[in-house]
């Protein structure tokens, strides 16, 4: 098995045994440990966000949408995805590390708005 972001190396720690809150540790420790906290300001944490997503749509510029699921086959490239999906995540874990925001609660509240904004029965099998 080849060790890579994409690739969880432990069956332990993975997406369903590890809490938002200890990532948001373990990001705050990091930031903490480099004395970082003064540059990760609401404004270049969002920017910072915004840059990091643009690196994952760069590796789909110019490919149709089935090409792109084709080229996330390549164990390659998603473990470069991996990486730049982590960057994502982890900046908005510094963001909401650095606002208090409580990330579980904005994605359940955001969810279950988008429950009323797009009904199953009105839009199931297609766009809003
Ligand atoms: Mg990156």
């Amino acid at each position: 098995m080849v060790d890579n972001a994409a690739t969880p190396t432990s069956a332990v720690q993975n997406d369903f045994t590890t809490t938002v809150g200890a990532l948001r540790t373990q990001v705050a420790d990091f930031v903490a440990a480099r004395d970082w906290s003064g540059f990760h300001s609401p404004k270049n944490l969002a920017m910072s966000i915004a840059i990091e997503a643009a690196e994952i749509m760069e590796h789909f510029q110019w490919y149709t949408a089935a090409e792109s699921a084709e080229r996330m086959q390549d164990e390659a490239l998603r473990a470069e995805m991996a990486d730049e999906v982590a960057d994502v995540i982890i900046y908005c874990l510094s963001l909401a590390n650095s606002t208090g925001m409580d990330v579980s609660h904005a994605v359940r509240t955001k969810l279950a708005r988008n429950e009323g904004r797009f009904p199953v029965e009105r839009v199931r099998g297609k766009l809003g």
